[in-house]
């Protein structure tokens, strides 16, 4: 059966990229082995390591002053390891609370007890994402997540600070362009932009990085910088899923290019909504979200009669998270625009006879 996946992730990959796997798998690169038997300590995993590492430099256009790690554990494991491998000389950090995500790291952060952790709550009516402009003082770094996947909000432009930036890029990595040398941290969990769960991206600046006494070796980037992100066994089946990802995007014209066409799409799905009698977001126009696109009818029992309906129509995943309910439209790289041309049919259907 054929569907369109609005998962918020794990979310759809490029049909090409599965079915690339599917080819692969009993033996790759004539090896007789499955990439999933193949040992880390081989010349197979080393190249495939090292070509997704590369595309991935070229994608975002990373340099050298940056190390590309390929690590386990998630988006959450880094809301501990950011604070543990940078917060070392201040040790103390100030967090912009986007939401759900953003308090989960404070919360991560909270627990280190010789950190301080200053945090930024919105304070404007008329936005979503709390701001600061200029400086602070004797911090080790400032900390957002540029795009806020349950609340369906993100910073498309990225606030100028002296100080060190971290962003959590999870839901919007490789979607739009952002310069890495805004930051000195980004890190994202695969599983969205990527390819299946089980890896996380982490790109970091190699000068912050100094030797940690404490800290496990796994979570060390030092170490894990030195030894190309195998110090212990490595995700090698997520690694060789992301670089056929990459290789795609780097075929469909790069960042910039699908750029375009995420912007297309997340475009005519809020243009349909805002000119809606049923349908509404509330998020101000220029935080909006172009992966993750929330919105919601009058009532909790007509957004899940959506939901079924669309989801019978092979529109699958459209409910929004517990917490916030209503519908959520999960836009990755790899949906065709077909997709959203077929929700917004759905969405229409659904006004006429609702409306
Ligand atoms: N940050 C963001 C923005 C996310 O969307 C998610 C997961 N949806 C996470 C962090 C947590 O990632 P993980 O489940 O991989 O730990």
């Amino acid at each position: 059966m054929s569907v369109y996946n609005f998962s918020a992730g794990p979310g759809v990959m490029p049909v090409e990229v599965t079915n690339q796997i599917q080819r692969d798998l009993p033996s790759y690169k004539d090896s007789g082995m499955s990439v999933m038997e193949i040992s880390h300590r081989s010349s197979l995993y080393t190249e495939l390591e090292l070509e997704a590492e590369q595309d991935l430099r070229d994608l975002m256009k990373i340099s050298d002053d940056y190390a590309v790690l390929f690590l386990q554990g998630g988006g959450t494991l880094q809301f501990t390891s950011v604070p543990l491998n940078l917060a070392t000389h201040y040790h103390k950090a100030v967090y912009l609370n986007s939401g759900y995500f953003s308090k989960k790291a404070i919360e991560a952060a909270n627990r280190i007890d010789e950190l301080t952790v200053q945090v930024i709550e919105n304070s404007d009516p008329t936005s979503k994402l709390p701001k600061i402009d200029g400086h602070i003082d004797n911090v080790d770094y400032v900390y957002l997540t540029t795009n806020n996947t349950i609340e369906g909000t993100a910073y498309h432009q990225i606030p100028k600070f002296d100080q060190s930036l971290v962003v959590d890029m999870s839901s919007n990595i490789l979607a739009e362009p952002y310069n890495v040398n805004d930051f000195d941290l980004i890190f994202a969990g695969a599983q969205k932009n990527i390819g299946p769960a089980g890896m996380t991206v982490v790109i970091v600046k190699r000068d912050k990085l100094v030797k940690q006494q404490l800290l496990s070796d796994v979570m060390d980037y030092r170490i894990e910088d030195n030894k190309h992100s195998a110090f212990n066994t490595p995700p090698v089946f997520n690694t060789y899923a992301a670089g056929l990802t990459f290789k795609w995007l780097k075929k469909m014209g790069g960042v910039e290019a699908i750029y375009q066409q995420n912007l297309e799409q997340a475009d005519m799905l809020y243009d349909f909504i805002d000119n809606s009698k049923v349908f509404n977001n509330d998020v101000p126009a220029a935080e909006r979200s172009i992966t993750n696109a929330v919105f919601k009818t009058a009532s909790s029992e007509l957004d899940q009669e959506f939901i079924n309906q669309a989801a019978a129509h092979g529109l699958v995943n459209l409910g929004g998270h517990r917490l916030v309910g209503g519908m959520r439209a999960s836009l990755y790289n790899a949906m065709p625009t077909d997709g959203v041309v077929k929700l917004i049919d759905e969405l229409k259907q659904f006004e006429v006879t609702h409306g």
